[in-house]
């Protein structure tokens, strides 16, 4: 894309036709949304829907209540892992049997690459074959500390779990290289990086992970429900993903998982709680793992926490992932279009992919006092965030935002970085989430 494509949208008039034909206008009213409020920022926690308030209203007054303990079978509270779990399966290209939600990406993590180690052992049978793990080195903190815990875990053990660190540039430049030197490794990858937000691309990567003898984790927490995934077409063996950003399951909503049916039967996980048990109420002295996904639920749901997630997904009733991620790259080309014409003036730096083929569904950019202009944004009802050292992230969510809001969000920039009020003193001071 450059400023010169007449394609891209600039001016607020442009903007504004946008909204007056968007197929996915009216779905904005199945959120709960303050009415001044440009919100960035459904990419960290996405906004309530109204749906969810009359499902946990319904669910504490009259199931909890009046229901007591019978509500675990009449209301079906024992099936939520599974029954969300089938809801966000069309949304990342799997069946409905293959997802289950529980826990929160970080527990998932751990559990499906020590599942993935499981497969990788028993597929080498008699050879002893190394125990690997390969970590996008840029990667959210999570999965690697995550990938550390479990390689001190097997020290403990008297194990050894060797951890590599494989730069993002290098799997893309050629990831057949880059994967030579890990043969046999379970490969944990962002499939949308949260700084930056660059795609890597899934079916390429995945096939060479898989020449290199590899299995492929794939973390979806910015890609699921922002735009179209293929787990089960790109050949993924494993994957998380997040419910409470695009899924807008509320905070601290669990994640989900996706175990390729092919390694169901073999995959193990490392916390065998007695809800991912066969037969969880015949309490038995020994695990035996539940059939399929159900296993890696481990001890009893959050059923405020799935019924609240359950419900957000009904404002994807109907929607076209096609559309939602055709709006997101409108949105995020104008974007980048206006930052250019009125931000660059400004210091301020593009931080993702110009070609919307190869971003997500955020816009990144950078400067130096990032921090204070974004909070100085915030103040002006434009809620974006700020991820350190510098980059100001905007996500874009086409469900419930309008085209418009991209011009006002960064007019409001281009205010605040020409005024210098983002220098005020009380914008300075950070609290313990940015
Ligand atoms: C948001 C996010 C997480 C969050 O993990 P939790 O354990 O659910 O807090 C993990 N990984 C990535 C890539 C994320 O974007």
């Amino acid at each position: 894309m450059s400023l010169a494509d007449d394609s891209v949208p600039v001016s607020r008039a442009d903007l504004e036709a946008l909204d007056a034909d968007d197929p996915l206008a009216p779905v904005r009213d199945r959120f709960d949304l303050p009415r001044a409020t440009s919100y960035f920022d459904g990419n960290s926690l996405g906004p309530l829907p109204r749906s969810v308030r009359r499902r946990v209203e319904s669910l504490v007054d009259e199931q909890w209540r009046r229901d007591l303990v019978s509500a675990w079978n009449v209301h079906g509270w024992i099936d939520l892992p599974r029954r969300v779990g089938s809801r966000i399966a069309p949304l990342v290209g799997a069946r409905p049997e293959d997802v289950v939600v529980c826990d929160s990406v970080s527990v998932n993590l751990f559990k499906l690459m020590s599942a993935g180690l499981g497969i990788l052992r028993s597929r080498a049978g008699a050879r002893s074959a190394p125990r690997r793990i390969v970590v996008q080195a840029e990667h959210f903190p999570t999965d690697v500390y995550l990938a550390e815990g479990l390689a001190e875990l097997a020290r403990v053990a008297g194990g050894e779990v060797e951890l590599f660190r494989l730069p993002m540039d290098d799997l893309l430049d050629d990831p057949a290289s880059a994967l030579a030197p890990h043969r046999g490794a379970v490969v944990s990858l962002g499939h949308v990086d949260f700084r930056t937000g660059r795609i890597l691309p899934m079916e390429e990567v995945t096939a060479a992970i898989h020449d290199a003898g590899g299995l492929a984790l794939w973390d979806l927490s910015h890609s699921a429900g922002a735009l179209e995934v293929e787990l089960a077409g790109c050949g993924v063996d494993l994957a998380v993903g997040c419910g409470y950003k695009f899924l807008n399951g509320g905070p601290g909503a669990p994640s989900f998982l996706y175990v390729a049916p092919e390694h169901q039967e073999e995959a193990r996980t490392p916390l065998p709680g007695w809800l991912g048990h066969a037969a969880p109420f015949a309490f038995e002295p020994t695990y035996e793992p539940a059939d399929g996904v159900r296993r890696f639920v481990c001890g009893t749901p959050p059923v405020l926490s799935l019924a609240a997630l359950d419900a957000a997904l009904d404002a994807w009733e109907g929607v076209d992932l096609a559309a939602v991620r055709a709006k997101s790259q409108t949105m995020g080309d104008a974007f980048l279009a206006l930052a250019e014409a009125h931000l660059a003036p400004h210091g301020v730096e593009v931080a993702c992919p110009r070609d919307a083929a190869h971003r997500g569904s955020q816009v990144s950019l950078r400067h130096p006092e990032g921090y204070e202009a974004v909070q100085a944004l915030i103040e002006r009802d434009v809620v974006g965030d700020f991820r350190a050292p510098d980059i100001l992230r905007f996500g874009l969510a086409p469900l419930y935002q309008r085209h418009v809001e991209v011009w006002d969000a960064v007019a409001a920039l281009a205010e605040v970085l020409a005024s210098g009020a983002h220098r005020e003193e009380r914008f300075r001071r950070r609290g313990m989430v940015t």
